[in-house]
């Protein structure tokens, strides 16, 4: 390439991060709402609630309060739970009912309802900044919570609170009330080349 071809290049190159610049100025200037922003992580794909105990730790990190309600009574998530309740983070896990492998639809409901009372407590607290619902969707797929009830908790929240959703196959309502949507596509998993869940890792 020329010297002059390679000036041109460079201009060229110049005058577009310009305008991308000028783009997100503008957009940056334009946003001024200070608000909770209510989250959902959905899709098939690894990362959901690794992303929202991040966020958790993000909180957490600047001193403001979090506190995780887990709708999935299970042996994942606890490498967080052991960091995260030692910096003073309130956990509620689901006690007995709920797995993946229960049959107990009465039991289940009623673990739901539990956990999800704990939950309306956090959504009525304007101390706390954060709260997670890790694995929430399932309870409204399943029938276990009136997605009402649910869409109204989260409607009647402190201002300034941010919420964030976890969960496969979030309904479609609760999608329309969140500020911020995100789907993780599984493009691969480790899984299905046999690879079994890591402590430290995987959970
Ligand atoms: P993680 O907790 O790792 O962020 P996740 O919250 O996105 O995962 P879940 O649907 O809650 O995903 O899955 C819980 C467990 O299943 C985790 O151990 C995760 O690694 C594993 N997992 C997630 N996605 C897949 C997938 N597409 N195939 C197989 N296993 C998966
Ligand atoms: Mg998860």
């Amino acid at each position: 390439m020329t010297q002059e071809r390679e000036q041109q290049k460079a201009q060229r190159h110049k005058q577009r991060q310009q305008k991308v610049k000028q783009g997100v100025d503008a957009k940056i200037a334009a946003a001024d709402k200070e608000q909770g922003v209510l989250v959902v992580l959905t899709g098939n794909g690894k990362g959901k609630s690794t992303a929202g105990f991040g966020s958790v730790a993000r909180a957490v990190g600047h001193d403001q309060k979090a506190a995780v309600v887990q709708f999935i009574k299970g042996t994942w998530a606890c490498g967080e739970r052991n960091l995260l309740e030692k910096a003073g983070v309130a956990f509620h896990v689901m006690g007995t009912g709920f797995t993946w492998e229960t049959q107990d639809r009465e039991k289940d409901t009623q673990a739901a309802m539990e956990a999800w009372e704990q939950a309306e407590t956090l959504l009525q607290d304007d101390t706390i900044n954060l709260v997670l619902l890790d694995e929430l969707t399932y309870m409204v797929s399943y029938h276990y919570i009136e997605l009402e009830r649910v869409l109204t908790a989260l409607k009647n929240r402190p201002k300034m609170q941010h919420v964030i959703i976890t969960g496969r196959a979030c309904h479609r309502d609760i999608i329309e009330l969140a500020d911020t949507v995100s789907e993780v596509q599984p493009i691969k998993h480790a899984f299905n080349d046999g690879v079994k869940a890591q402590l430290g890792f995987d959970y």
